[in-house]
């Protein structure tokens, strides 16, 4: 077959050539031409004729006349086993003298290239029905091939994803549904496709969606966006959300892609994480709070409310394990959450069964429902709680137990819904009972010792009194004693006898200030006096006690007036003065001075002693304080310095001193001076 038949043979506007001619070479080049690949073959399956487009798809030239069935340089089947030629279409279409139809075939060319091409061979017969041969067409469907397996392999990537990814219509009508979206959100395909989107979105947050459409529609993603989503059972889930506008051929928006990951575990790990350092900072601040307090008071409300916080009881209390004189409620201490008389009104918690196991060291009671309890409600006449009583379902005894092991008291919380405290509310309760039942045992400590303390200064308050008297006594007989002898060395035992008894009284009344200073009862007589003056007669009466030490009182001023108490600030002086001699042993020089600055005047007593060193030097002001080292052989009750203290601060000012060990010590004080 050299030519195609196109119309019957007739005369043209074309002159003298006739229609045949024409149509025969009008159709030699649309064969050349078509865009597909044709060729012919005659009944025996020579290649008669090819067009250009098959020439391209083969990738060579057949020789007409020679090559058979077909112009491929090699063909296979779609699996890619090689294709008999003679099983090709083309050559069964002639064997068979029918068309056949969409068997796909795999062509290669000679540089090693393959395309998948759809033959369309027809049987082509003469007037009287003899087979003259054929013509097929070849279809090149390579590049849908190419994009079908593209598809399959999005499919595929999308079905195993474990996100999940959801196709949706600008109106929210979802198109696509994958595994994982079935498994996350527990609907399957058939539940899911056609839907609207807000099958998955809680009712409170579907605002959510129409801003994800207009950001869409504006051509923007939404990226890491972390909601919240309901699956099929109404589970919330935490998501993460990154949507992607889907474009159309013509690059509009045509709806979003939505691809979802459940953060569930992640947020739930977060939370916890969360929820346990709140825990421990609580723990970590109540345990500061509880052990910086010694009020026995302060320290179980501080953990009665931060207890009754923690655990979100409705009231919380704490009960001491005394029982009451009839022998049946347990002591009320502490009460968070609700008013005193909501508990005084109905009882405290009594003697049975249920409060009985915390306070006899059953341990840890937690009730998810109390009321449920065989060991509820056996007592009467409440059988229960007491009508009114503020309904508790959910419960949690911890009893708070001393190092010794006896149940100091018992911390309660009560809820009125059921299944409210946890094995974690209770463990943070037991470690924060356990800090209390410290800090508690501290407090108790500490309010034995503040008695005994206070029994001490009483004891030394009644002591030195007491002992003040007969010594007064003995000092006036020796008095007498001393005007009636006439012997020198009696006279002289007298007076070492005198001299003995004065160091004793002023050691007795050392004690006696002590225990008024600690009672609160030192009292001071003010009046205006010149201090010069006290100075200069108490330097008098002093020199001549002291044999070793010369007294040099350096005095700048006419007169000093001060508003003081006259005769304990000469304690004072005679005290520093004392000390000065005593701690210098090796010198014999005190010197004092006297001066004024703003509204207050200054004393210095100067000695060049045995000094105290730094460290030392911040406590000699306190009670029974004594330094180590050289003065620690010098008698002395540790008591003159805090004694001058007490009295020096009662007058608004200061005592202070400056000093180096080898060097001597230089005290001063400042008091007020009379400004009238
Ligand atoms: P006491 O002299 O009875 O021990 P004080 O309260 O008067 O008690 O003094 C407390 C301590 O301060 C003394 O034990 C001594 O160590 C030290 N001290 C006081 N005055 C001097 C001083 N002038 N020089 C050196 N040390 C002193």
């Amino acid at each position: 077959m050299d030519k195609f038949v196109t119309s019957q043979n007739s005369v043209t506007a074309y002159g003298n050539i006739p229609q045949q001619e024409i149509n025969n070479q009008l159709a030699t080049s649309i064969f050349d031409n078509l865009p597909v690949a044709v060729y012919t073959c005659d009944h025996l399956g020579y290649i008669k004729s090819y067009n250009k487009a098959a020439t391209k798809l083969w990738g060579r030239e057949p020789a007409i006349g020679t090559d058979l069935w077909c112009g491929s340089w090699k063909i296979f089947q779609p699996n890619g086993e090689p294709l008999p030629l003679d099983l090709c279409p083309m050559a069964r279409t002639l064997k068979e003298k029918r068309s056949i139809e969409g068997e796909e075939i795999l062509v290669q060319r000679p540089d090693g290239t393959k395309r998948n091409v759809v033959p369309y061979p027809v049987p082509v017969f003469d007037s009287s029905g003899a087979l003259t041969g054929a013509i097929n067409t070849l279809i090149d469907v390579t590049e849908q091939r190419e994009d079908d397996e593209q598809q399959s392999m999005l499919a595929a990537i999308i079905e195993s994803s474990d996100d999940a990814i959801i196709g949706k219509t600008l109106d929210g009508i979802i198109t696509s549904w994958n595994n994982a979206a079935e498994n996350m959100f527990g609907y399957t395909k058939n539940e899911a496709l056609g839907k609207h989107i807000s099958l998955i979105i809680p009712l409170e947050r579907l605002d959510e969606e129409s801003i994800i459409i207009n950001k869409i529609r504006n051509n923007e993603k939404v990226d890491h966006f972390e909601t919240v989503r309901l699956s099929k059972t109404g589970e919330e889930l935490f998501i993460s959300l990154t949507i992607s506008p889907i474009k159309g051929y013509n690059g509009r928006v045509v709806g979003a892609s939505k691809i979802a990951r459940n953060i569930s575990t992640q947020k739930l790990a977060e939370k916890a994480l969360q929820h346990y350092t709140e825990n421990l900072e609580a723990l970590y601040s109540i345990g500061k709070l509880i052990s910086e307090d010694l009020d026995i008071r302060r320290i179980l409300q501080k953990v009665t409310d931060e207890t009754t916080k923690l655990t979100g009881a409705e009231f919380g209390a704490f009960f001491y394990n005394t029982i009451d004189n009839k022998g049946e409620s347990y002591t009320l201490y502490t009460l968070s959450g609700a008013p005193r008389e909501a508990f005084e009104k109905f009882g405290m918690p009594r003697n049975t069964e249920v409060f009985n196991a915390t306070f006899s060291g059953e341990g840890v009671f937690r009730a998810d429902d109390i009321t449920k309890d065989p060991r509820y409600g056996k007592n009467a006449p409440h059988r229960g709680m007491p009508e009114g009583h503020l309904p508790v379902v959910s419960y949690l005894a911890v009893p708070v137990v001393s190092k010794s092991g006896i149940v100091i008291g018992g911390l309660f919380f009560g809820h009125p819904k059921a299944g409210v405290f946890k094995k974690e509310h209770e463990t943070i309760v037991v470690s924060i009972a356990s800090q209390a039942a410290v800090a508690l045992d501290n407090a108790k400590l500490y309010e034995e010792i503040k008695m005994l303390n206070a029994r001490k200064d009483e004891f030394i308050g009644i002591a030195s009194h007491e002992l003040k008297t007969p010594l007064t006594s003995i000092n006036g007989y020796l008095q007498i004693l001393e005007r009636n002898l006439s012997n020198d060395m009696n006279i002289g035992f007298v007076k070492k006898t005198k001299a003995q008894l004065n160091k004793l009284m002023v050691l007795v009344s050392d004690l006696l200030d002590v225990s008024k200073i600690q009672a609160g009862k030192l009292e001071l007589t003010m009046e205006t006096f010149d201090l010069n003056s006290l100075l200069t007669e108490t330097i008098e009466i002093m020199q001549p006690l002291s044999t070793s030490h010369l007294l040099t009182f350096y005095n700048g001023f006419e007169e000093t007036l001060v508003l003081a108490d006259r005769r304990r600030i000469e304690q004072v002086i005679i005290n520093l003065i004392t000390n000065a001699i005593k701690y210098s042993p090796k010198s014999d020089k005190v010197n004092i001075e006297v001066n004024k600055s703003g509204k207050y005047a200054t004393v210095t007593i100067k000695d060049y002693g045995i000094g105290i060193s730094n460290d030392q030097q911040e406590h000699i002001f306190t009670r029974f304080f004594r330094a180590d080292g050289l003065a620690s052989h010098m008698s002395g009750l540790g008591l003159g310095l805090y004694i001058s203290k007490e009295i020096i601060d009662r007058h608004k000012g200061n005592i202070k001193v400056k000093s180096e060990i080898g060097s001597g010590s230089e005290f001063y004080f400042s008091i007020p001076l009379n400004d009238k």
